[in-house]
Parts: C-alpha cells; sequence; structure tokens
C-alpha cells in the first residue's frame, strides 16, 4: 500500500497537469504543484478556500457540468478558458471526474487541467497566415477592380480642373463609384484584420451576399458568374462572421479555381430539418480525382502550382468549431459539389 501510495504521490506531482481535488462545495482539499505553477495560488492560499478561476460568461456551462459530474458522468479533454490568481486568462482542456466513497456517493470532484494556450496561439496564427495568403492572392483583382472606377474618377476631376464643369448626373456616378471602392476596400480590411472570437447569431445568406461583393472582382477578371439561391426562410445560425467568410471564401475560391476558361458557380443555401443549414457550392470545374478526395483537408494538399493547401484545412478546423459538418462530391472532369452544414440558432 505505502509503495503504492508513494508511487501515486510522485506521479500526481511529476506530471505538469494541474491537478486538484474540491468538495461538493467547491473548497479546494488537495492540489499538485503544478497546479501551483499554472494558476499560481500556493497551497496555503487556496486549501480549504474556493477557487475562483472561471469567466463569468462561463459559470453556467460550469454548472451544467457539475451536475453531470454529481450523476457519476466524467468529462474528458473540456477546453475553456480559466483566470489564474493574477487575473490573465489561459486556454485549457480540463477532464473532471466525480470521486466516490464507499457507498458509491460522490464526495469530491477531481479536475486534471491541461494548459493548451500555446497550441490555441499557434493554430491562431495558423489561421492568420492562410487568411492573410488568400487575401494577398485576392489582392490583384481587388486592385484591377478599384483602378477602373479610379480612372474614371479622375477624368471627371481633370475635366473639372480644366474649367468644363462636372454635371449632377456625374457626380452621382462619381459618387456610386466612390461607395463601390470604400466597400471593397472596407471588406478587404475587416478580413485581414485578426478579430477577436465572437459567437452571435449570424445571417448567412447576408455574409454570402458581403463575399459575393467582394469576390467579384476576382470572378470578373476570371469570367465567373456567381449565383444566388435561397428559401424564403432561412433560420440564423451561431457562429463567428469573420471565420464563416473565410471557409466561404475559400471554397468559393476553389470553386472558381477549378474553372480556369470561366463558368458560372452556383451558391444554393437551403434548410432542413431538424436544425440544419446547408451552403451549397457547385462549379463546373476540373473536378477531385478519387483518390484526392480523401486529402482534402489535410495539410498542404494542393494540386496548384501556387496553392498552399492550407484553405480546406482551415475551413474544416473553423466548421468543426461550429459543429458542422463539410462535404465534396465530384465527377472530375464535370464539376464539384460542396455541402457545408451549420447547426441553426435554435
Ligand atoms: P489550395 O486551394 O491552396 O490548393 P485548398 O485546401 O483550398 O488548397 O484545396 C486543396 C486541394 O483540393 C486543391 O489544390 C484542389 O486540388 C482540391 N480542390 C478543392 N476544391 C476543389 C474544387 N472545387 N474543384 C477541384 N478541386 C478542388
Ligand atoms: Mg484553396
Amino acid at each position: 500500500m505505502r509503495s503504492t501510495r508513494n508511487y501515486l504521490d510522485s506521479f500526481v506531482n511529476h506530471t505538469s497537469d494541474a491537478i486538484h481535488v474540491e468538495d461538493l462545495n467547491g473548497k479546494v482539499l488537495q492540489m499538485n504543484s503544478a497546479f501551483e505553477k499554472m494558476y499560481g495560488w500556493s497551497a496555503d492560499e487556496i486549501l480549504g478556500k474556493p477557487l475562483s478561476n472561471i469567466p463569468d460568461q462561463l459559470e453556467q456551462e460550469y454548472e451544467k457540468i457539475l451536475r453531470s459530474i454529481y450523476q457519476h458522468e466524467s468529462i474528458t479533454d473540456y477546453e475553456t478558458v480559466r483566470y489564474t490568481k493574477s487575473g490573465h486568462h489561459i486556454d485549457v482542456s480540463i477532464t473532471i471526474s466525480p470521486i466516490r466513497d464507499d457507498k458509491d456517493e460522490v464526495v469530491a470532484i477531481a479536475s486534471i487541467t491541461r494548459n493548451i494556450t500555446a497550441r490555441k496561439q499557434s493554430e491562431e496564427a495558423l489561421l492568420q497566415s492562410e487568411k492573410l495568403s488568400a487575401i494577398g492572392q485576392l489582392a490583384a483583382g481587388v486592385a484591377h477592380e478599384i483602378r477602373n472606377p479610379l480612372t474614371t474618377l479622375k477624368g471627371f476631376v481633370q475635366l473639372q480642373q480644366k474649367g468644363i464643369s462636372v454635371k449632377e448626373d456625374n457626380l452621382k456616378v462619381m459618387l456610386s463609384e466612390l461607395d463601390r471602392i470604400n466597400l471593397i476596400v472596407s471588406e478587404f480590411l475587416f478580413l485581414a484584420k485578426p478579430q477577436a472570437s465572437n459567437f452571435q447569431t449570424v445571417d448567412i445568406k447576408a455574409i454570402l451576399e458581403d463575399i459575393g461583393v467582394f469576390l467579384q472582382p476576382q470572378a470578373i477578371l476570371h469570367n465567373i458568374l456567381f449565383t444566388m439561391t435561397f428559401p424564403a426562410e432561412l433560420p440564423p445560425v451561431y457562429g463567428e462572421m469573420n471565420q464563416l467568410k473565410q471557409v466561404f471564401i475559400n471554397v468559393l475560391k476553389n470553386a472558381m479555381e477549378a474553372m480556369p476558361s470561366g463558368g458560372t458557380v452556383r451558391i444554393e443555401l437551403l434548410t432542413e430539418t431538424p436544425k440544419h443549414n446547408i451552403v451549397r457550392i457547385i462549379d463546373h470545374g476540373c473536378g477531385i480525382p478519387q483518390e484526392a478526395l480523401n486529402r482534402l483537408g489535410d495539410p498542404f494538399f494542393t494540386s496548384k502550382e501556387n496553392g498552399t493547401g492550407l484553405g480546406l484545412m482551415v475551413s474544416k478546423r473553423i466548421i468543426t468549431n461550429h459543429k458542422g459538418t463539410i462535404s465534396f462530391e465530384s465527377k472530375p472532369g464535370q464539376g464539384s459539389t460542396v455541402d457545408i452544414r451549420l447547426p441553426t440558432a435554435h
């Protein structure tokens, strides 16, 4: 017994995961040294006291988890956020399990916390760099599209300069050209800027319409026409707008790139009971060979000379974060259909 106990103690104290046990009132009964290191509270400070390391907006979620722990369930790898003593927040993955007495009653709760902040940061960096690369590729189209209205504007200004007064109608044209430039540039900047993750109810149709405007320059350059169909009523989904935009841009870009000599890309919005919206993107491009279908979304898998092979990987991860799915169907030489399924908000 003693040697087993020593063995366990040493194991518990040498792991880099924080381990702590709390009673049913939330008071800390036991902790290991990794806990002190990760959270910053020493044993003296926290033993016998409740931990206050849960952000307000996550309290409810945690209480729900506790209720299931009381029902003898365990939670593994629950990814969430916690505060440290100094008030920093860290990304963590927690495994929580009940501790039972010999009458099988839950008497305490054990938590093992792994700090995944570094992993989250590198995921975020990858997401950002892939986004910048996609945006870089779109920049040529955007620049091209902005140059035309600029030429028009310059022409009018030069006329005015020569003393030929610009007419009311021309002013209208100038204004609408300026609006267009403004829209394209704002969308561009919005996408390029790293955004704090902000889940909310989002209108998928509005997002796709925005993206349509944004991709238009690229589409015109390559002879591509977008069409969109949607049902009269489309429930909102719960998501992070910027990330969803990124997914749709990645998939639409792939569709355009599959049709080097132009054609139509169909975007169909469907709603499915129970509780899913589908964004279906159909191209009539080169298609995807059978053996490649399984590799879509693998990092760096690309068939393009200037491809990154990251677009679908990032998209897949975003969709998974939204508890959705993405699936591909394709006939080589005829085209591909991509289905993105997203759970609706209610
Ligand atoms: P990239 O576009 O940089 O190559 P992606 O992850 O976006 O990276 O796509 C990976 C690969 O999947 C592409 O190189 C292409 O071979 C294939 N692919 C994706 N979508 C389509 C599509 N609509 N039509 C044909 N091939 C596609
Ligand atoms: Mg791509």
